[in-house]
């Protein structure tokens, strides 16, 4: 099996930024953590869109899943919410899992994975949902997703994902293998 793993953002984009996390390097350390995990397992090897804090294009990112010929294609993002950060309001916290649509193979793994997925930051799963507009999800052929890890401006989530990546990796690795049938070992 072939993952092919994508940190979302990159060089001059970065995503989004609260004080002094920035997403795009999150989302690098958490994709990291996922390959040391997943790579322990035999028979599934990965390939990366970026490994260092370099632009990648989003069509770039869908064709070098699919000159790789994945498997799967899984692009790691963090979630920040629009509202302004003010004392007493509510925070959006939790994951989603972002697909192309109903039909996709990937709505199946990723309802699989929910569960799973609800462990990696603190705060209630929000969801698989569709998003037939995103480039990563609309060029692939293979089955893709879009994890939205957490809220970077959440006031524990944010700051546990940026301080602690290989959990969020470990828990992503092991709902992906799962989903697919396989033991994740890490
Ligand atoms: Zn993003």
């Amino acid at each position: 099996m072939l993952i092919c793993i994508d940190p979302g953002h990159g060089g001059r984009h970065p995503g989004a930024v609260h004080g002094d996390l920035v997403e795009k390097d999150i989302a690098l350390n958490i994709a990291l953590a996922m390959r040391e995990c997943v790579e322990q397992k035999n028979h599934v090897s990965v390939v990366m869109t970026r490994e260092t804090d370099e632009y990648v294009s989003i069509g770039e990112r869908a064709r070098i899943a699919n000159r790789a010929n994945a498997d799967l294609f899984v692009s790691i993002h963090l979630n920040a919410d629009p509202d302004p950060d003010e004392p007493c309001m509510h925070e959006a916290s939790g994951e989603e899992i972002l697909v192309y649509s109903e039909l996709s193979t990937a709505y199946r793994l990723a309802q699989h994975m929910a569960t799973t997925i609800d462990q990696v930051v603190p705060g209630a799963f929000r969801g698989v949902k569709f998003r037939p507009d995103l480039g990563v999800l609309a060029y692939t052929h293979m089955p893709a997703m879009l994890i939205e890890c957490g809220f970077i401006d959440n006031t524990t989530g944010g700051q546990q994902l940026a301080e602690h990546p290989e959990v969020a990796g470990k828990i992503i690795a092991r709902a992906l293998l799962d989903a697919w049938g396989m033991q994740g070992n890490c």
